[in-house]
């Protein structure tokens, strides 16, 4: 896939790349009040609602077409570059012709290939910078699906961003990180710039700073943060906007850690590493020592015509596995997911031992 950095885009150059505005466009002298306070505090890419994929009907909807005026009056008056989202070929269309800098496809667009398809045809032969947040669902193919259609269509200026997942369980989220599904996503292209929008993933204040740290720690190259000048005020997603000057202090607060600081010997990192290569050899041989037991004793089960699951055997593994793990420094969460796949993996061979035929 033929990709560019931010850096290549040639419109901006921060590091980490930072997009604020409103969630939604309510008003005039509301955006212009908040691009002019971001541009104060240096931000240099402002983003705003103009149309809003809402859960319910009768929630405000964006004013649409009317307020892409006022994003021009932000470049005008500011020199900030603009980014709306759009959802279908119309508002791409609407939004290149008003000279708009950025586009980002939403998650409720991105989960579906029919839209994003649309409006990948509406932007062949267009060069504009993309960002396509993650699809609502944790489905990697399907962001990567998005990121390909609209790759496809000739843009290479493309951008993941992180937002999170739905899940129906209520966690401190609002959308549940499932950072291994960003990480994945880097490891499988890793010249697809990454954002993070701790905003849509934390769904309240407190937890924009810790969210955007994390997504630096993991490398990732920028962030989307809403922000409104009265965030009790904003006419959707309230409980998430932070003031411009609130964003200036989480940026300003934010630790930038290099993958390779330059003038620093990695003797002893790498003089770990190789012990951690060691210690992984070690932990693949012993497991797979245990699962040809396991086989064993799969043969032994089925020549006795036992069940697989020995519930009290199970109970008894974790409790002494957790309390030997725990004793070890090990969190007893970590341990009870190690044992359970482990524990996953010795079913799967025994139930392959217990369902053949004997040839004899
Ligand atoms: C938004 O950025 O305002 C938005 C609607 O986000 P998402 O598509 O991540 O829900
Ligand atoms: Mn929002």
């Amino acid at each position: 896939m033929k990709l560019k950095s931010i850096k290549e885009w040639g419109i901006v150059d921060d590091k980490p790349l930072v997009i604020s505005g409103p969630c939604s466009a309510e008003t005039k002298e509301q955006v212009l009040a908040i691009a002019h306070e971001l541009k104060a505090v240096g931000v240099s890419v402002f983003r705003a609602g103009v149309w809003k994929p809402r859960t319910r009907p009768n929630s405000f909807e964006g004013v649409g077409v009317e307020s892409l005026n006022w994003l021009q009056q932000v470049q005008n008056e500011t020199g900030l570059l603009v980014a709306v989202e759009v959802a279908n070929e119309k508002h791409v269309q609407l939004a290149l012709k008003a000279g708009i800098d950025i586009l980002w496809i939403g998650a409720r667009t991105s989960v579906n290939p029919f839209a994003v398809q649309e409006i990948a045809d509406a932007l062949v032969g267009e060069d504009i910078p993309v960002l396509v947040k993650n699809p609502i669902n944790p489905d990697l193919d399907l962001w990567i699906g998005a990121v390909e259609r609209i790759n496809l269509a000739g843009i290479h200026k493309i951008a993941a961003i992180h937002r999170g997942f739905s899940s129906y369980e209520s966690t401190k989220y609002r959308n549940v990180p499932n950072w291994q599904i960003p990480i994945e996503l880097k490891r499988r292209i890793p010249h697809l710039p990454m954002l993070c929008d701790p905003s849509h993933i934390g769904g309240s204040r407190s937890l924009i700073a810790p969210l955007s740290q994390k997504a630096l720690d993991l490398d990732m190259d920028g962030l989307m943060i809403e922000s409104h000048i009265t965030p009790d005020l904003a006419w959707s997603d309230a409980k998430q906007q932070i003031t411009p000057k609130t964003l200036k202090e989480i940026i300003d607060n934010l630790i930038k850690r290099e993958v390779k600081p330059i003038n620093i010997s990695l003797t002893d990192l790498e003089d770990l590493r190789h012990h951690i290569d060691n210690i992984d050899r070690e932990l693949l041989n012993m497991l797979g020592k245990r699962m040809k037991c396991v086989e064993q004793i799969g043969q032994y089960k089925k020549d006795n015509d036992m069940t697989i699951l020995q519930f009290r055997r199970w109970d008894s593994i974790l409790k002494t596995r957790v309390s030997q793990g725990v004793n070890l420094g090990l969190s007893e969460k970590s341990v009870l997911t190690i044992f359970k796949a482990i524990h996953q993996e010795s079913i799967n061979i025994q139930e392959t031992i217990l369902s053949k035929s004997d040839s004899k």
